[in-house]
């Protein structure tokens, strides 16, 4: 008979999620989009405000053009088409934290269209389209806690009213909880490459639904799709996605029907909830912005634009497996953030050999930062620490354990390479009557081997050496070691 686990599985293959993403990302504008106001996070509720973002009657909104210029970039980022006009659009809805009673955002004119990300799959990579990219002004925020009266009252922080956001819509191209993360993924590499978003979820400049559906495989019609809202980590996301997948087949399988619904997703819980049924878009009342102008990007603005787009995450990772001869594997980890990789790209250049500054990173710093639960941008020893421990190694003046151990002490310190280095100022032993008496304990005690060498286990050569490092406790030069080692042998 068949296990619970075995009919979840085979239920499963019988059908196919289908995954749409929207995610709002919030541009780096110093001001807001339609006034001066500072979006600055963190400061004391309604204090980055005014007439305009209060939503006062006859506050008019002036476009900020670094927004534009932002969304742009982003959007021709993601490989979008810019559509010269786009047009303004009120979404008309009524909350606590919208004191407008809209939102200024754009509808069927939108901003940029036809976009895509290339997420990595089994066949190589995977095209996810992006419908659209528009932009649009953020709402305030509602605090139902922090407050004495919280029980019974809900406070309004308006200092979000008016920041500009970019909401990024892709196609329902994902087809699983995994892609959809290896999606945001992409896309928050993305966007920080082009530096128009921190992209940071816990200050909300990045955030995420996900509107998915089941369908038995291999149908042409889509199911009936729910809309899972802000949720704020991509591995919750990718949770939610798999439980909710997983709660639509049980749905379908007993004979009942999706409601199309706004469901959110309890982390704690690990469950998705019903909270509204879903808005359709005639419900928002949409039409032109009557005190905005159309948005016009001209071509030569657009290819202006294009022109400030650093290379991107992909194209990077190519060229430096390329360029410095390392893995994928090595380039995947070193173009994590923009930032490190520019110190990597820096690091290797001045350093003798780059491939050795790139095994450094895989192999001694990786697993210390591990170790103590650190990020590589928060590592004591900088790329130049790197590239400088490298050079050392290179040309001999230290031995492998030395560079282990100064390592060690710059993660004990909390101190950068070459203040450590100067500290130690470790000696290699260069001096050959020394290593000479050190070898000739060496072959002394072990006179199996040395009969092996000489009639023909050349391959030895290797165990002596080490024996005679091992002695020196890894100070003696290993170039001389090996020299005097293998003259010795041969005598
Ligand atoms: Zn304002």
């Amino acid at each position: 008979m068949a296990g619970t686990t075995d009919r979840v599985v085979a239920t499963q293959t019988n059908y196919e999620p289908v995954i749409g993403l929207e995610v709002h990302v919030q541009l780096l504008t110093a001001s807001k989009i339609f006034c001066s106001c500072s979006t600055q996070f963190g400061n004391p509720p309604n204090t980055n405000v005014c007439p305009v973002c209060l939503g006062l009657p006859g506050a008019l909104p002036v476009l900020n053009q670094k927004a534009v210029e932002f969304a742009t970039l982003a959007a021709l980022a993601l490989n979008c088409r810019i559509n010269e006009t786009s047009i303004f659009a009120r979404k008309n809805y009524f909350y606590p934290d919208l004191p407008k009673g809209y939102q200024i955002s754009q509808y069927d004119k939108p901003l940029a269209e036809f976009g895509f990300i290339e997420i990595p799959a089994p066949a190589g990579s995977k095209k996810i389209h992006i419908t659209r990219i528009h932009l649009e002004e953020d709402a305030g925020k509602s605090l139902h806690e922090g407050f004495a009266d919280s029980a019974e009252t809900t406070a309004i922080d308006l200092n979000r009213s008016g920041v500009p956001l970019i909401e990024i819509v892709s196609e329902p191209d994902l087809s699983s909880p995994d892609e959809a993360y290896e999606y945001l993924t992409r896309l928050c590499e993305i966007i920080l490459y082009t530096g128009v978003s921190d992209c940071n979820m816990e200050e909300g400049s990045l955030r995420c639904d996900a509107n998915v559906s089941v369908r038995p495989r291999g149908a042409a019609e889509l199911g009936t799709k729910t809309e899972i809202k802000n949720v704020n980590s991509f591995r919750f996301i990718r949770d939610a996605l798999e439980y909710e997948i997983g709660r639509q087949i049980g749905v379908l399988e007993a004979g009942g029907r999706i409601t199309q619904e706004t469901r959110l997703y309890n982390s704690n819980e690990g469950k998705t909830y019903t909270m509204r049924s879903k808005e359709e878009a005639h419900d928002y009342r949409y039409f032109p912005e009557p005190d905005l102008l159309p948005l016009v990007v001209e071509k030569d603005r657009q290819e202006e634009i294009r022109k400030r787009l650093p290379e991107m995450p992909e194209a990077r990772r190519r060229r430096m497996v390329a360029d410095y001869g390392i893995t994928v594997k090595d380039a995947e980890v070193l173009t994590s953030t923009k930032a490190l990789a520019d110190q990597f790209e820096a690091a290797a250049k001045a350093a003798k050999n780059p491939k050795r500054v790139a095994n450094l990173v895989q192999s001694e710093l990786q697993g210390r930062l591990k170790a103590k639960g650190l990020g590589i941008e928060q590592s004591p020893i900088s790329m130049q620490g790197v590239a400088m421990s490298a050079d050392l190694v290179e040309r001999g003046a230290i031995s492998g354990k030395m560079l282990k151990d100064l390592y060690d002490l710059c993660f004990e310190r909390n101190q950068d390479f070459p203040a450590v280095y100067a500290q130690e100022k470790p000696q290699q032993l260069t001096d050959s009557s020394a290593i000479q008496k050190m070898i000739d304990e060496v072959i002394a005690a072990n006179p199996k081997q040395l009969a092996q060498y000489r009639s023909g286990k050349t391959t030895l050569l290797g165990f002596f050496v080490g024996q005679v490092m091992k002695a020196s406790k890894g100070q003696a030069n290993p170039q001389m070691v090996n020299d005097l080692v293998a003259k010795k042998l041969e005598g």
